[in-house]
């Protein structure tokens, strides 16, 4: 068997992780030596796709093909309210599927999420194959704690385009907190807080590890906050200054601006260690007239903290609010044993400032951040091939699920963080004389309002016992196996006669279009300059939002 490796799949970067010859997790490096890839897909008009840095160089020339943030739409509807707010963002298009998923429109066609994350995966893949100098088949890959039964399977239907057998999903914050070796203290029960602060999105989970199990007792978080809020503060600010200076107005020069958010990001992460850097560009620019202008200036820390005070304040009631869910308090003596810091941003020494006084104690940073989800996901790859220590770790039920009671009520069956495999009854009784049949609605969620959590499909059971309203007994039966699929079946009391239904989680495609899907890919890779199209995307009949019909075409 191949060896199983972990992919931290990020909205904004990746990483791959594998356990080394003494079961030690080691990131592994591309063959340009580094050892995050930005989460970038790029279409040339000739066809070439590229992923990585690569494809974010052409984001200024080739905006509307150069595909960022899948994560933020894989097994998501169109409609969703923070897939409605991306897709104002962004520079590229933001299409309905057929059954309102959110897929992008690329060269006029429609791709879903789950292919441009799988040419992620895949040059993943070809990482770890070249470091490792063997075929890579298998993954664990990581998403967030709140990704629900739909973006878990799209993730993994990714797995599967890019020709990898996902063997698990597992939540990020608890493979930052395996990377930490939380899963090998024996006694008792750990709190630990996980404080995510990426590229583009700002998550915070509080968890309990106990005897293997890690539950997650809160999340929160800031779908639109992100270390690229820090450098676009900064970014700001010089294309002011360029224009009351030189009356040019950067933002109208693509190359220039390109440049210039490269080198305030830069200038970002060297200010986390030093406190002054120069951002220096040479030809940034043309005064108006037209003689060069070679931007140079020094920043300072407390310039940029300064710029970004509200950014910093923006971290604290997702922490807060996450922190009274859980009902915890942080400072007194049982709660939070340990802060881990994931995602780059987190080296800001303010960020780590307002850690620090949110839970009241210093967080650890004993582990990369940019790396530590993918070291855990290699850690539990360990687990689970037996190579690493006999840890033991359950997996739970994402969310609640439970059944539409009345005109919009919801009835919690199976609760949140149950460990699998779980089954759960519930006993119900007719509502009205002689009612013929009862129709079950099952749904995902945490809300008490049916309509905004994630149905899952419904169970019908006829032909019942005639009979007085509350006379008529039907039980209901739900299992979730290891593999989280629900099985629901209803049974009236009496007669014994029942219904059944089985739901996979599906992430939006069948396996027909994912085996379709795999099927272009290898023709598109053997007629190399081919554009992406045909198969099942041609045929996808999709209407757009948010973006005029203007300038993607090729
Ligand atoms: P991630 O999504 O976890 O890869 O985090 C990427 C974000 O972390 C980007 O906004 C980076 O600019 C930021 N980042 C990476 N290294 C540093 C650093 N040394 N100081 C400040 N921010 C950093």
């Amino acid at each position: 068997m191949s060896r199983i490796i972990g992919i931290d799949l990020g909205t904004t970067n990746s990483c791959v992780a594998v356990l080394d010859d003494k079961g030690i997790p080691k990131t592994l490096a591309d063959a340009d030596g580094e050892r995050t890839i930005p989460s970038w897909v790029s279409w040339a008009p000739n066809g070439q796709i590229s992923v990585g840095q690569r494809a974010r160089r052409q984001a200024v020339t080739n905006a509307a093909a150069t595909i960022y943030g899948a994560k933020r739409l894989i097994g998501r509807k169109v409609n969703a309210d923070d897939v409605s707010w991306f897709a104002r963002l962004a520079p590229f298009r933001i299409v309905a599927a057929p059954n309102g998923d959110a897929w992008v429109r690329v060269h006029g066609q429609p791709i879903s999420p789950q292919e441009v994350a799988a040419h992620i995966l895949r040059a993943i893949r070809k990482t770890a194959e070249e470091a490792l100098g063997e075929p890579v088949t298998r993954a664990v890959v990581t998403v967030p704690a709140y990704f629900d039964d739909a973006q878990r399977q799209a993730t993994r239907d990714a797995g599967q385009i890019a020709g990898l057998d996902v063997v698990r999903i597992l939540n990020e914050p608890t493979a930052a907190a395996l990377a930490y070796g939380a899963h090998r203290v024996r006694e008792g029960r750990r709190i630990i807080a996980v404080f995510d602060l990426g590229g583009g999105t700002f998550d915070i989970s509080l968890m309990s590890v106990e005897n293997g199990i890690f539950e997650v007792l809160a999340t929160g978080g800031d779908t639109a906050l992100g270390g690229e809020d820090w450098d676009r503060r900064v970014l700001e600010r010089i294309v002011d200054e360029m224009f009351d200076q030189y009356r040019v107005d950067l933002t109208t020069i693509p190359m220039a601006m390109s440049r210039l958010r490269e080198a305030c990001e830069t200038a970002k992460k060297a200010l986390s260690i030093d406190r002054e850097t120069t951002i220096s560009l040479p030809f940034l620019a043309n005064d108006q007239h037209g003689a060069p202008i070679n931007y140079e200036r020094t920043v300072t820390r407390e310039y940029v903290e300064q710029l970004t005070k509200d950014l910093l304040d923006r971290l604290e009631s997702p922490c807060k609010r996450a922190l009274a869910d859980a009902g915890l308090t942080p400072g007194s003596t049982n709660d939070i044993e340990e802060v881990l810091l994931v995602g780059g941003m987190t080296r800001w020494p303010a960020v780590q400032d307002v850690v620090e006084r949110i839970f009241q104690r210093k967080p650890s940073k004993g582990a990369n951040p940019d790396e530590v989800v993918a070291l855990g996901g290699a850690a539990y790859a360990g687990i689970l091939a037996g190579e690493a220590d006999d840890a033991q770790l359950l997996d739970v039920t994402p969310h609640d699920i439970g059944i539409k009671v009345g005109d919009s009520g919801f009835a919690l069956v199976v609760p949140r963080n149950s460990m699998l495999p779980v089954r759960a009854r519930r006993l119900f009784a007719t509502t009205t004389v002689d009612q013929k049949f009862v129709s079950i609605e099952l749904y995902q969620g945490e809300d008490k309002e049916v309509a905004k959590n994630r149905k899952l499909g419904q169970v019908v059971l006829d032909d019942l016992p005639k009979g007085p309203a509350g006379s008529v007994r039907v039980e209901l039966i739900m299992t979730v196996d290891v593999e989280g699929i629900l099985s629901v079946t209803a049974r009236e009391s009496k007669t014994g006669r029942e219904a059944s239904v089985t739901i996979r989680p599906s992430g939006g495609l069948s396996q027909r279009e994912i085996v379709e899907i795999i099927t272009r890919r290898r023709q598109e890779s053997s007629h190399a300059g081919v554009l992406p199209g045909g198969g099942v995307r041609a045929t996808t009949q999709e209407h757009m939002i948010a973006k005029p019909d203007d300038d993607d075409e090729t």
